[in-house]
C-alpha cells in the first residue's frame, strides 16, 4: 500500500468518524480512481457496509477483516472500522422512576456531573422528575355557556377511568380484575355469570399481546368494533398500548362501511331463553346487557 494512498484512506476514515458521509463519499471517489479493481471493489464494499448499517457496521467489518486474505486488505477494512466505531452512548441517569438511587449506575458521571452547571443540574432534575402527562380525553364541542374561570366543575369532579372498562357490561373494574398475568377483561360480576370473556393467554404473554387478545376479542364479539376500539384508544389507552392498537388495526382491516344498521327483530319471548352472545338469562335472542352495548355501538 502506498503512503499517498493511506493517507487518503485516513481522510476517508476521517470524514466518517465526524459524520460526514458527503466528503466521505467524495474522497472515497478520488481513492477509488487510484486504487486497483480489487482494493476498489473492496472499499465501496466497506463504505457500503457503513451506509446500511450505521449502529452496527463494526460487526460487520470485523467479520470481514477476519475473513480477507492479505495484510493490505485487513489494513483497509481496519481504517474503516476505526472510523464506524460509534460513539460512547452518553450514561444514563435514571431508567426509570422506579430506579432506586442506589441502583444506578454513576460511574463515569463525575466528570459530567462536574461541568454542569446549575441551571443545567436543574434542567436535568425536573426532567428526571416529570411524570409523562396523560393523554388529553377529547371532549365534544359543547355550545352551554360557561362563566367565571371557564372551569366546568360539575365535569371535573367525574373521576377519569381506571385501567379498561369490562368487555361485557362496560363498567370500571377493580383493581384485582386487572390481572398482570392473564385478563379476561371481565369484571366481577360479569366473570361470575360466566360471561365469556377475553381468551386466557399462555403464561408468560407480554402486555403488547393482551391488549392485541382485547382487540382480537372485541372485533369477534361486536358488531361494530371500529367505534369501540376508536374509544378505547381515545380515552383509556396508555401511550405505547395506542401503538399496539394502532397497528392491530392497520394488520387486520376492520370493515369501513358497516351498511346500514340492521332492522330491529320482532321480538318474540322465549320463556327459558338464554342470551346468545353471552348466556345469561334472556327473554330475548340477547340480554339486555348485550343489547345496551349493541345499542351503543350502532349509535
Ligand atoms: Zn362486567
Ligand atoms: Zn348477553
Amino acid at each position: 500500500m502506498t503512503c499517498a494512498f493511506s493517507t487518503r484512506l485516513d481522510t476517508v476514515a476521517e470524514a466518517i468518524r465526524n459524520g460526514d458521509l458527503r466528503t466521505a463519499k467524495f474522497h472515497t471517489t478520488r481513492l477509488l480512481a487510484d486504487a486497483d479493481p480489487h482494493t476498489s471493489a473492496l472499499i465501496a464494499a466497506c463504505v457500503d457496509t457503513i451506509e446500511r448499517f450505521p449502529r452496527r457496521a463494526v460487526v460487520h467489518l470485523r467479520a470481514r477483516w477476519k475473513a480477507a486474505t492479505t495484510d493490505d486488505d485487513r489494513a483497509v477494512i481496519a481504517a474503516f472500522g476505526q472510523a464506524a466505531r460509534p460513539a460512547p452512548e452518553p450514561p444514563t441517569i435514571r431508567r426509570s422512576h422506579r430506579t432506586a438511587p442506589r441502583d444506578l449506575d454513576t460511574s463515569g458521571r463525575t466528570g459530567e456531573i462536574r461541568h454542569l452547571t446549575p441551571e443545567r443540574r436543574a434542567a436535568l432534575r425536573i426532567a428526571d422528575r416529570a411524570i409523562p402527562p396523560e393523554p388529553a380525553v377529547e371532549e365534544p364541542a359543547t355550545t352551554d355557556r360557561v362563566y367565571a374561570s371557564g372551569l366546568d366543575y360539575d365535569r371535573a369532579a367525574v373521576p377519569a377511568l381506571r385501567g379498561t372498562p369490562c368487555v361485557r357490561c362496560w363498567t370500571e373494574r377493580t383493581r384485582e380484575d386487572h390481572r398482570a398475568d392473564g385478563d379476561d377483561g371481565l369484571c366481577g360480576e360479569c366473570r361470575d355469570r360466566g360471561r365469556p370473556g377475553v381468551p386466557a393467554l399462555p403464561p408468560g404473554h407480554t402486555r403488547a399481546d393482551a391488549v392485541q387478545a382485547r382487540c382480537a376479542f372485541l372485533a369477534a364479539t361486536y358488531n361494530r368494533p371500529r367505534a369501540l376500539l376508536a374509544q378505547w384508544w381515545r380515552k383509556y389507552a396508555t401511550v405505547a398500548d395506542r401503538v399496539v392498537i394502532a397497528d392491530w388495526v392497520q394488520r387486520n382491516p376492520l370493515p369501513t362501511d358497516p351498511g346500514p344498521a340492521p332492522r330491529p327483530r320482532p321480538v318474540v319471548p322465549r320463556v327459558t331463553g338464554r342470551c346468545e352472545r353471552c348466556g345469561d338469562h334472556a327473554d330475548q335472542e340477547l340480554c339486555v346487557h348485550c343489547r345496551e352495548v349493541d345499542d351503543l355501538t350502532r349509535a
